[in-house]
């Protein structure tokens, strides 16, 4: 097989330099929630996680999950994902989030729920300036699960935070949960200080 992030070949889904080369990041918080981060959104990490949400790799998921997964030194009832904007979604073939929480549910044994639903389209935020980012509106689920207890929302990339902040409100309004977070990488070096507490 070939390593996902460097291509050359590999026994294992990664080889031995790239596992070598993934960067392990301090957790961060949101709104005063701890949010769990995987690895370092630089090198071998930000390349899973572009392998998964660009090129639908199912594999890179199944990498990054149980890299999250470990860190959660907590029960969980549910997890749950931050939704893709369905352009973007229709684009690429993948929602990266909702297999990532699939992965972490999987490691967990706790089941994974839909739980909100994307707009349609949003400006993307991947590179654009932290201060005119804003959250997608997203909006509860008709049919959803109700969720109770501890529900853990997933994302794949955290830079300044507005869109799980944006999801976790949410979820807030709509039922009564203890909100967890969890991210595959956390982007910290292009956080403001501001967004970095
Ligand atoms: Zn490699």
């Amino acid at each position: 097989m070939t390593c996902l992030t460097c291509r050359n070949w590999s026994i294992a889904s990664l080889c031995g330099a790239c596992a070598a080369r993934l960067e392990a990041t301090p957790d961060r918080t949101v709104d005063g929630v701890r949010v769990v981060a995987g690895l370092e959104h630089r090198g071998p990490g930000r390349i899973l996680v572009h392998r998964l949400k660009y090129e639908a790799m199912l594999e890179a998921a199944r990498v990054l999950g149980p890299i999250v997964s470990r860190q959660i030194d907590y029960r969980v009832d549910a997890v749950t994902y931050v939704p893709r904007v369905l352009a973007r979604r229709w684009k690429y073939g993948i929602d990266q989030s909702r297999e990532l929480a699939r992965v972490i549910a999987g490691e967990l044994a706790v089941p994974m729920i839909r739980t909100l639903e994307p707009p349609w389209w949003s400006p993307p935020s991947a590179g654009a300036p932290a201060a005119s980012r804003r959250p997608p509106g997203f909006s509860i689920r008709n049919r959803s699960p109700m969720p109770a207890g501890r529900l853990l929302i997933v994302d794949d990339v955290l830079t300044t935070g507005a869109t799980l902040r944006g999801a976790a409100q949410k979820l807030r309004e709509g039922f009564l949960i203890d909100v967890r977070l969890a991210v595959a990488t956390s982007a910290t070096e292009v956080t403001s200080l501001r967004s970095r507490r």
